[in-house]
């Protein structure tokens, strides 16, 4: 006898769901689109212990009669999409028909559901198997409960993260519905606490006030534009707004949160020169465009998406905001960045201007120039530079870093920016501000691995900070990682926290710069631990306090730096990876000067 069989309908939903229902943020996802494909106007989302207990979502839309009503949890059951023809028109969210029976395998389901015309129906399914189903009067409207989420497959539960970190997506997910449907009430709640309320009055700017706040909102400027193909709309950033990653870039397309790289990236571009670099605005992009356009199944989860004319929508995309920002900008427009010059070799970097945000370079050991320089010559006759074409290749030596610091003798400081000293193996430029910055981080890198509570001094005016309501999770999630670098969050209400206190030896001025940096950190990168929160804390605070270049520096002041920067664990790299510290070796001069061949 054969081996195959056909599956029964609750196992091979059961699979499905693996896809579909990865944690409960999947599932209220479904759910809420399901009520948005109604036609709700009001959405309310109530959570237990962030959904793994109980995911409630109750919806005024249309609602299904007693047939629907059994049918929606079948597999490939929809009313959305009927032929092949209309799998390439979707203007609904849903089509795929089987998010309900793919929850309702591996979860307990109850639905109460009437379609206000027909007498309104009660469904109980638990596991994937029908327990009851009643008739009696109920509103118009659906309101379905999902309660022990993975209670049949204890695999899959144990990949849960923490409530918070379960809550924090589910918080995103709305924070994206919301904005993508300003005229749709949503109400998010978990236990007793609110999370999210909109007014459903259609205004995007009010929604994005109750998302991240008034003063966000009122730093955002509406855009609009259109191509043959694309409309599109939505609310940028002024430039003074900035973020540390790209999470705050929403994009829709008709009616639904995609991710898009190409896309996310023309919006990067429309900003090019506006923003410092790795940092990103906060835009919210509506796309419209016809479905035939718009490939959305590409995947179960329906946020990937393919798109048609993608460079027509780019180049509209990026001109449209482009314009608006610098309607609004009252600075002049910096100057476009200059054409990339090439460096004859990678290492030569150091001659460029630094950038103003840390890379995560490795350490290198202090560099000798045993060629010389471009950027050193001197202006001189023709003749000499053409007389000695092999002094043109550049080229960096790295020396060893074990290396013990050269006695050095001060000669000078040229620029306010660099120190010329000799020793007798040659001369010498020390960078001023990357050696500060190194001695500075070696300090900060030993106070922020031991925060001591009798170090602390108190903020003139506490700082008062308020974040989003999945912000607000994170923080407290990550609220000890926090105090070990010294950021002590005190909670004022769900989502604003206090900051009274800060380590004495915070750098002075900078206190609450390092405190909004800091927790920025955390809210923006994707996995934080102890480790790397120190070591960024370490950076952010020594480049906050080091002597800049055009900076006069006395003798004193250089013999100072000198002796402090010998002390260093590492004294020729700055924590960002940069040289320190450059060598110019007596051979070296000498075959310049052609004193030896
Ligand atoms: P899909 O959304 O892909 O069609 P689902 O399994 O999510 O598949 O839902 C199946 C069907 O159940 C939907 O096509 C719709 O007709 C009906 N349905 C689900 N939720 C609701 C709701 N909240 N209000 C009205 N109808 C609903
Ligand atoms: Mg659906």
């Amino acid at each position: 006898m054969g081996q195959i069989r056909l599956m029964d309908e609750p196992l091979s939903n059961k699979i499905a769901a693996g896809e579909v229902v990865e944690r409960p943020a999947s599932v209220v996802k479904e759910l809420v689109e399901n009520a948005i494909d109604a036609g709700s106007t009001s959405i309310d989302v109530y959570l237990e212990e962030a959904g793994l207990q109980t995911i409630q979502i109750t919806d005024n839309g249309s609602g299904m009669d007693e047939e629907d009503a059994l049918l929606s949890f079948s597999r490939h059951a929809t009313s959305k999409i009927s032929n092949e023809h209309d799998l390439f028109r979707i203007r609904t969210l849903g089509f795929r028909g089987e998010a309900l029976a793919s929850i309702s395998s591996v979860s307990k389901v109850s639905l109460w559901t009437s379609d206000g015309v027909s007498t309104g129906t009660t469904v109980e399914i638990e596991g994937g198997h029908l327990k009851k189903q009643q008739a009696g009067a109920l509103r118009k409207g659906t309101d379905i409960k999902v309660s022990q989420l993975f209670f049949n497959t204890p695999a899959r539960l144990k990949y849960m993260k923490t409530i918070q970190t379960e809550l924090g997506h589910i918080i995103d997910l709305l924070n994206r519905l919301a904005l993508c449907y300003p005229s749709i009430a949503f109400k998010l709640t978990h236990g007793e606490q609110v999370l999210l309320h909109t007014n459903g009055r259609g205004d995007l700017q009010q929604v994005v006030a109750a998302i991240y706040g008034m003063a966000i909102a009122k730093k955002m400027i509406p855009f609009e534009g259109e191509s043959a193909d694309y409309r599109i709309h939505g609310y940028a950033s002024l430039p003074e707004i900035t973020r540390a990653s790209k999470n705050y870039l929403t994009l829709f397309v008709n009616g639904r949160w995609v991710k898009h790289y190409s896309v996310q990236q023309s919006i990067v571009n429309a900003y090019h020169t506006f923003l410092p670099i790795e940092r990103f605005p906060l835009v919210i992009l509506h796309i419209e465009g016809d479905p035939y356009l718009t490939d959305v199944n590409v995947h179960p989860s329906k946020q990937q998406i393919r798109l048609s004319k993608e460079k027509e929508l780019q180049q509209l995309v990026e001109e449209t905001i482009r314009k608006s920002i610098r309607s609004v900008m009252r600075a002049p427009e910096i100057a476009e960045k200059p054409k990339k010059v090439v460096a004859p070799s990678e290492q030569m970097d150091l001659w460029k201007s630094r950038p103003s945000q840390p890379t995560s370079a490795p350490f290198q050991p202090m560099q000798t120039f045993n060629k010389r320089p471009e950027s050193l010559m001197v202006k001189e006759p023709m003749e000499a530079v053409q007389s000695s074409p092999d002094t043109f290749i550049e080229q960096l030596v790295p020396v060893s870093s074990k290396e013990p610091f050269p006695e050095l003798d001060i000669v000078g400081q040229i620029h306010g920016t660099y120190i010329v000293a000799q020793s007798s193996d040659g001369f010498y430029l020390i960078d001023q501000h990357a050696a500060q910055e190194r001695i500075k981080y070696e300090f900060f890198r030993d106070k922020v691995g031991e925060v001591q509570a009798n170090e602390r001094q108190s903020l003139l005016i506490p700082l008062s900070m308020h974040y989003s309501a999945d912000e607000a999770m994170r923080l407290k999630e990550y609220a000890n990682e926090l105090e070990e670098v010294g950021i002590f969050l005190e909670e004022f209400g769900p989502t604003t926290f206090i900051v009274r206190e800060y380590p004495v030896w915070f750098p002075k001025g900078f206190e609450e710069e390092i405190v909004k940096e800091l927790v920025e950190q955390v809210l923006t990168s994707r996995k934080t631990d102890i480790k790397k929160l120190r070591e960024d804390a370490a950076i952010m605070m020594s480049c906050k306090r080091s002597i800049k270049a055009n900076h006069y520096l006395t003798r004193e002041d250089m013999i100072k730096l000198m002796d402090d920067l010998k002390q260093a664990e590492h004294p020729f790299t700055c924590p960002h990876g940069r040289p320190v510290i450059v060598h110019f070796s007596t051979y070296e001069i000498e075959k310049m000067f052609k004193r030896v061949m």
